[in-house]
């Protein structure tokens, strides 16, 4: 079978890739290991995203947010950082970004369903799911990808969306710089006493880092908690009363009672950035190009911004009559991608190593970082421009900052 564009891996990214080219007039294959039936009605994962302006206003232009349930939306109006025993912490208010909130919340099986029911409108996308991809090969002529059943497909162009363990990647040689931040993170929805009144807090504490996302009931969260492995396996041997009074405590009482309302869902935490993004007739695109530490929830946000980046120039090329698949357009998308990422990418690990080492000295840059010069501005504005920003990537003080480019 022969197509223009095979996408491999029917995640947030490939769905989303796939939507922004319709009609563009492209015939494109769409390759999934799971089943139908598992794309169309996802399981619940935990994961709550955090999305960001820019974003929202891409999701409303693909037609994604549209088919989101009035529940299944919260608004996520004020964030604040808590070091420690901290009662205030640093608030992050909407007003002070000039947005009547600084973002929203989504089920991510949420943005899976509403994304495939898109894609299932298109008719240039055949979609082959059930399958797998075993092998690839690119070249001056075209590409070919062989599927575990036997079957090969060929095409102009590979678009890889196969996750931050892309095998896809590994395949074309591609190189990533990984980091196993050596903790596990637990996403449980739960329901509390006390109203979150659509404030997530993130809460550095010794030995754990706690976040509560609010959703679209007053009295629902998303709770996740970062632990040490072991720690983590201990609290995951609690039954549910135990683990909820666990749960209450880890948060001080500041909620009040704390009640099960979600499956657990547990995810090792490991930083990905490929070494490049492009090759021969072959890109990469969502985690599997750049695969984000959560804490700084930009994970979907540049997955997002990527795949529309590379849809615009291949797009671009098309209506010039150029070839999509052809070195210019791919690397021109490398670049833009890469200067929108990687200050964010290096500053999320640099924070994300800070506030989960509990040695004194990071101890104490933790709470100079929140402290008083911290409450003045500077840092408060970039991360409320990271989230109420209208262009996507990242806030303009951030690109200036001096982390290597590769
Ligand atoms: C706990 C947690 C919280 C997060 N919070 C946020 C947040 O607040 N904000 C934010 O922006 N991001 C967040 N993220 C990140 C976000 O979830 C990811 O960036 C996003 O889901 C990645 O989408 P993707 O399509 O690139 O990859 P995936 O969702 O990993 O999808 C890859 C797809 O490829 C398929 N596949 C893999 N290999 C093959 C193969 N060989 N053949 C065929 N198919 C294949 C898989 O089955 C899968 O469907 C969070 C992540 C986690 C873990």
């Amino acid at each position: 079978m022969s197509f223009d564009i095979v996408i491999i891996g029917a995640g947030p990214a490939g769905l989303c890739f796939a939507r922004s080219l319709a009609g563009s007039g492209l015939r494109i294959a769409l390759v999934e290991r799971q089943d139908e039936a598992a794309l169309v009605e996802p399981v619940d994962d935990g994961r709550e995203i955090a999305i960001t302006h820019h974003s929202q206003r891409l999701m409303r232009e693909l037609g994604l947010w549209a088919r989101l349930r009035a529940e299944e939306i919260g608004t996520l109006r004020d964030a604040m950082v808590l070091d420690g025993d901290d009662r205030d912490g640093l608030m992050f208010r909407h007003d002070e970004a000039g947005k009547p909130q600084l973002g929203w919340l989504l089920s991510n099986h949420a943005i899976r369903r509403a994304a495939y029911a898109e894609v299932m409108s298109l008719p240039e996308v055949e979609r082959i799911t059930g399958a797998r991809v075993s092998s690839i090969r690119t070249g001056a002529d075209g590409a070919e990808v062989d599927l575990g059943n036997g079957d090969a497909l060929r095409a102009q162009l590979v678009v890889a969306a196969d996750s931050r363990f892309s095998e896809t990647r590994r395949a074309m040689g591609i190189a990533a710089g990984m980091h196993d931040f050596g903790k596990t993170m637990l996403v449980l929805r739960m329901q509390h006493e006390v109203p979150h009144e659509q404030v997530a807090w993130e809460w550095f504490g010794v030995g754990q880092t706690l976040a509560l996302l609010p959703l679209h009931d007053p009295h629902t969260s998303s709770v996740v908690l970062t632990l040490h492995p072991q720690a983590m396996q201990a609290l995951l041997a609690l039954d549910d009363a135990a683990l909820e009074a666990a749960m209450a405590e880890r948060f001080q009482q500041r909620l009040g009672a704390m009640h099960v309302a979600g499956p657990r869902c547990v995810y090792p935490l490991v930083g990905v950035y490929a070494k490049r993004f492009v090759a021969e007739r072959f890109a990469l695109i969502g985690d599997a190009a750049v695969g984000m530490h959560p804490v700084t929830a930009h994970g979907f946000n540049f997955g997002l911004l990527g795949q529309a980046t590379l849809a615009r120039e291949l797009r671009a090329a098309v209506d010039a009559g150029q070839s999509f698949w052809s070195q210019a357009p791919l690397q021109r998308y490398e670049r833009q991608h890469r200067l929108a990422t990687r200050p964010l990418y290096l500053a999320t690990q640099m924070l994300a190593g800070l506030y989960t080492d509990d040695r004194r000295p990071a101890r104490v840059l933790r709470k100079l970082a929140l402290g008083a010069g911290a409450r003045l501005g500077p840092f408060k504005r970039l991360v409320m421009s990271g989230l109420t920003a209208d262009r996507g990537g990242v806030p303009a003080p951030l690109r200036r900052l001096p982390f290597r480019s590769s």
